[in-house]
């Protein structure tokens, strides 16, 4: 039975000065003329984590038109433009006491628009989920600051927030035809035979290295795309130009195989490559690279070492180790520079990658390269390594994966790449031909050293038991403070070089996801593969809400944003506890 709103403000001025569990007795359903406000769950002192709080609204009463949600991908794009307004309208909340007293916070996301659960929108309404302090003196209730802000401001921000009449509308319509516009753009480029696309006069710089925003634009060169390299591919919505609406965008087609990206210090490589890496994801009007998209699946591979590596063939790459240490089922506690980076690969190969992204930058020298007078002074049989320049087309050519490569110091890949971008002054030209032209008349001089060739990724099974989310007194003890960090259990798993995981709610669900998938799928010997593939359909079929085991009752789940596959499986395998078992393979 929901109670009227009236009345919560009655029991809140009940409890006002009594101890802070007294809060406990607001929490279920609320309601006012349409407004169902429902406080989940009740923090358990000012200094917790914020209770957690929903606001339903019917679309009779928010007016959302449904063409704005009508397909999967405008829905998410509605709900994450909601969720920024209600988080601007609420700006964090007022202080109101101790501790967190008074907080309103609103998960709403950065320059990427991602599927989260800040906001849901199903047919017949829309809700918008909140991270509250409930406001207290020390641990005392203030009844009458609480009964302000949930009888009085919350219904406020809902109205602001989720009625069609007090938002901006022009605003919202393009930021959803935006985002829709990108995923059609994503959907071009299998078809037209390209991993990525970035849009003429896009924006690809950023303001500075703490921050994602763009550079100003009188400080920043517009991509232009050379002729030879140059694609054009059709848009959903037309888009307002100059010289009347367009149906086309021209841009860069980055095509399937080995692409190397070349050019002096600072010419803007790595801000390209890092482009390509975020734009596994749509990102909001005026990021810049709202009109650049990468297949879902291109996978940035770095140089990481210190992490742990479990049961990975990584013998590709890396023959027998000193001590006859194999590496068809290499584990470390403290991998090398490229132990670890050849483990980056086969990993991202084992989950289905359609692409590697790497930058000279971040990756071990001695993985990817070996020139003719290295092999010359130190023989094949003391060098474990076989780099990356013998295998990266076997890659292509076995496993069906592209590479984009940064390589402003070694001309060896003129000899494998299918394209050469050389970037000049930021922008892009076409340096196929020549670069081709010199490998011929300059030839590397090596000799090829790969003792095999490339072989099927051999599957990898983790155990249930090495996944334990519960620390001290409890069951499930998942928490994330920085994007990079996420606390499992008893472990912290190390997620900086995991570098497309991007938004701390992502991590999060990561930490749950990893819980959901310790207690239901790795019972039965399924692979590291299918046991991702479990959570995903999850995720496609119940959305992110489907991730919190103690959701069910009692709370909601409003800070989670979508994780990829890679970096769901990126976490398990830094877990310094998994344990995995290899799948034999047939042959
Ligand atoms: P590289 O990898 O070639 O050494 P970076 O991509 O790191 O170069 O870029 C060097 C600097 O130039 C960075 O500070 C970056 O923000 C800036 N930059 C990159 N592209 C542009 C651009 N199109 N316009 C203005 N500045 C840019
Ligand atoms: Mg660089």
């Amino acid at each position: 039975m929901a109670h009227g709103l009236e009345e919560l403000r009655r029991s809140l001025l009940r409890i006002d000065g009594r101890g802070y569990k007294a809060y406990g007795e607001v929490r279920g359903r609320w309601e006012h003329e349409d407004l169902a406000l429902h406080v989940d769950h009740v923090q358990g002192d000012p200094f917790a984590a914020p209770s957690q709080l929903r606001l339903r609204v019917p679309h009779a009463t928010s007016g959302l038109p449904r063409e704005l949600f009508g397909t999967p991908v405008r829905r998410m794009a509605l709900a994450d433009a909601l969720a920024r307004r209600a988080a601007r309208v609420a700006g964090g909340g007022r202080r109101r006491g101790s501790g967190k007293s008074g907080v309103v916070s609103v998960d709403a996301g950065g320059q990427e628009v991602l599927e989260r659960t800040a906001v849901a929108i199903d047919d017949g309404w829309v809700e918008l989920r909140l991270q509250v302090g409930l406001p207290a003196a020390g641990r005392r209730v203030l009844g009458r600051a609480a009964a302000e802000l949930l009888c009085d401001e919350l219904p406020e921000l809902a109205a602001s927030a989720l009625h069609w009449e007090n938002l901006s509308r022009e605003d919202i319509c393009a930021f959803v035809d935006c985002v829709d516009n990108q995923e059609h753009l994503r959907a071009q480029l299998t078809h037209a035979g390209l991993i990525a696309f970035v849009a003429d006069g896009s924006i690809l710089p950023r303001e500075s290295g703490a921050s994602d925003r763009p550079l100003a634009r009188e400080c920043a060169t517009p991509f232009v795309a050379p002729e030879a390299l140059s694609v054009e591919l059709e848009l959903a919505h037309p888009l307002a130009g100059p010289d009347g609406p367009r149906t086309t965008l021209r841009g860069l087609g980055i095509r399937c195989g080995i692409t190397l990206i070349v050019g002096g210090g600072y010419h803007g490589k790595s801000t390209l490559l890092r482009a390509l890496e975020r734009c596994v994801y749509p990102h909001v009007p005026g990021d810049g690279r709202e009109w650049c998209v990468s297949d879902l699946a291109l996978v940035k591979v770095r140089a990481e070492d210190g992490r742990r590596v479990e049961q990975v063939d990584i013998s590709a790459f890396i023959g027998e180790l000193p001590q006859g240490r194999s590496t068809q089922g290499f584990c470390s506690d403290d991998a090398s520079g490229s132990t670890s980076q050849a483990a980056n690969i086969v990993e991202a190969l084992e989950l289905g990658a359609s692409g590697l992204l790497l930058d000279e930058d971040t990756s071990a020298t001695n993985f990817m390269v070996r020139d003719a007078r290295m092999q010359a002074l130190v023989a094949k049989a003391h060098e474990p390594i076989t780099p990356f320049l013998e295998r990266v087309k076997e890659i292509h050519e076995v496993h069906g994966v592209s590479t984009v490569l940064v390589m402003g110091g070694c001309g060896d890949y003129f000899d494998v790449a299918d394209r050469v971008i050389a970037m000049r002054e930021f922008l892009p030209e076409d340096a196929t031909a020549e670069a081709h032209r010199i490998a011929a008349a300059a030839p590397s001089g090596r000799t090829r050293e790969a003792s095999h060739a490339l072989r099927a990724i051999t599957p990898r099974c983790p155990i249930a038991e090495s996944l334990d989310a519960s620390r001290g007194r409890r069951d499930v003890k998942i928490d994330v403070r920085e994007r990079d960090l996420l606390a499992f259990g008893e472990h912290s798993i190390d997620l900086r070089g995991v570098e497309q995981l991007l938004d701390r709610s992502q991590t999060r669900a990561v930490g749950f996801a990893l819980h959901l998938a310790a207690t239901r799928w790795m019972a039965d010997g399924r692979s590291l593969c299918e046991i991702v593939d479990e959570i995903e359909a999850l995720f496609d079929s119940e959305g992110l809400d489907g991730l919190d085991p103690r959701r069910r009752g009692e709370r909601h789940p409003g800070n989670f944003a979508r994780p990829r596959r890679f970096e769901i499986a990126a976490a398990i395998n830094r877990l310094r506890s998994v344990r995995m078992r290899q799948l034999a393979t047939v042959s």
